[in-house]
């Protein structure tokens, strides 16, 4: 198995998209389809014959690029099994413990409803990557569009059990307004002081090591001690103090 190459650049305004490209087989794939003009360039760029996308969830800004890229490279489109009646042009569907193969590349599907309620994550292990799709962002989580508070954090929870050295790539570059967000929940958190010093001077910090959001994401902290002590929430259930949190990014 060789390394995987990841190319990562922005569609519009913040959109993260991901060319990941197995140099044994010359397998390539797209981690959702937010621009599939530019995506066409940038697979022209690197030489790269597109032959995946995975989709992640189905949202206009992760899936309008599927059919362009579709038509023009005969690419395998896998996406989530329970918003299968919403994403054209799906050849396989998926949920979690299913896997998807890219060349010698396995990524096992995980659930992570919440944001949409069939969000996918993919995972590979082997690597230590996962791609969260706008479940999980740099310091910050996905708005809560059609799922509610106990399942975005039953989600975030699952993400947060990955092993802690895992690299997180997220869907959008949201990094700066996170930061300053999860500033006003935890000012004291020194490591968070450092990764939003960093945010402000324009680093996205992306992808991001999984133990770095344990120790700087307001989200991933919702049920800790300083946090629950600073809401005033000391006996709530983690998915309530997870709640006020993101209701208080709702309104920032
Ligand atoms: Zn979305
Ligand atoms: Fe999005």
């Amino acid at each position: 198995m060789s390394q995987l190459h990841i190319h990562q650049f922005i569609a519009g305004q913040d959109n993260y998209c991901y060319l990941l490209h197995d140099a044994d087989t010359g397998a390539t794939a797209s981690i959702d389809a937010p621009d599939g003009a530019l995506i066409a360039r940038e697979l022209a760029a690197k030489g790269w014959r597109l032959t995946h996308i995975l989709v992640t969830h189905h949202h206009g800004d992760h899936v309008v690029g599927i059919a362009d890229l579709k038509r023009a490279t005969g690419c395998r489109v896998i996406g989530p099994a329970a918003e299968s009646h919403k994403i054209a042009g799906l050849d396989a569907t998926v949920r979690e413990g299913d896997s998807v193969t890219v060349g010698t590349h396995t990524f096992a599907v995980l659930d992570t409803p919440g944001h949409t309620l069939g969000h996918i994550a993919y995972h590979d292990a082997q690597q230590g990557l996962a791609f969260v799709g706008d479940t999980l962002f740099t310091m910050g989580c996905g708005r809560i569009i059609e799922g509610d508070h106990p399942m975005m954090w039953a989600s975030l929870s699952k993400l947060a059990g990955l092993p802690p050295e895992t690299m997180v790539y997220c869907g959008h570059n949201y990094t700066a307004s996170n930061a300053r967000f999860a500033l006003t929940v935890e000012p004291g958190n020194t490591e968070l002081q450092v990764r939003a010093r960093a945010a402000s001077n324009g680093d996205p910090l992306v992808p991001s090591r999984l133990a770095d959001e344990l120790a700087t994401n307001p989200f991933l902290r919702a049920a800790n001690a300083p946090i629950r002590h600073a809401l005033g929430m000391e006996g709530c259930p983690a998915w309530k103090v997870f709640g006020e949190v993101r209701e208080r990014k709702n309104r920032a």
